[in-house]
């Protein structure tokens, strides 16, 4: 059974992977040849002086039939525009994303109580989300759980910290993902140290991720 990469950005294919990538909306070349995709204006382009013509691609592409999510996208205090710009950009391309029922994968550095509070408007109550990459502490994991959000683990897993470990275990499984990022390990090692770490097996994580995947991008009606 393939396992299934939440987050990549390299866009070719690997035999026993089934990768979710994702580009920025620059890099959207090689879209026809992808066939779960993810698009947005990452937080570090909002300093770009062509925000708008980003943000144009950004609501053209989106309702492309390979596009099955938006990302990543979300906030980042240590780079790009300011976060109230970073804020603003968030919330039009969240928006955009609960407009047409398709969830969101972010982004974020150092801006958890901003993220919260851009995400928790009323008129994105609806909205589907994961954190990508999440490396925090098992408190602020509960919290995000505990505000609907889905959480993605990449390959600091196979050396994790013993609060990084202690995150993943405090996680409902049915909100977790797995994922290589800009990394070219194998996704199997992380599902491996992801399975060790929560004294299961690697086929049992496996047919979670993959029900996790259907319930996310809302594949199974
Ligand atoms: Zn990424």
């Amino acid at each position: 059974m393939p396992l299934i990469n939440f987050h990549t950005h390299l866009t070719s294919q690997k035999e026993g992977e089934v990768r979710i990538v994702s580009l920025n909306v620059e890099e959207v070349d090689n879209i026809e040849s992808l066939s779960m995709v993810t698009v947005g204006v990452h937080p570090w382009q909002t300093d770009s002086n062509n925000m708008e013509d980003l943000l144009a691609k950004f609501h053209e592409l989106i309702r492309h039939p390979n596009v099955i999510g938006i990302g990543e996208v979300g906030l980042d205090r240590l780079r790009g525009g300011s976060l109230t710009l970073q804020a603003k950009y968030l919330r039009e391309q969240a928006i955009a994303a609960a407009s047409i029922s398709k969830p969101v994968v972010i982004h974020c550095v150092r801006a958890w109580s901003e993220l919260v509070e851009t995400l928790s408007a009323p008129d994105l109550k609806q909205l589907t989300k994961a954190i990508h990459g999440f490396r925090g502490k098992a408190d602020l994991a509960r919290q995000l759980v505990d505000r609907n959000y889905y959480l993605s683990f990449g390959s600091i897993l196979v050396d994790p910290s013993p609060e990084l470990a202690e995150s993943l275990t405090v996680i409902p499984k049915n909100r977790l993902f797995f994922e290589t990022d800009t990394s070219e390990m194998p996704i199997g090692e992380i599902y491996s140290a992801a399975a060790d770490i929560l004294d299961t097996s690697v086929n049992e994580l496996t047919l979670q991720i993959e029900n996790n995947l259907n319930t996310f991008f809302g594949f199974n009606g």
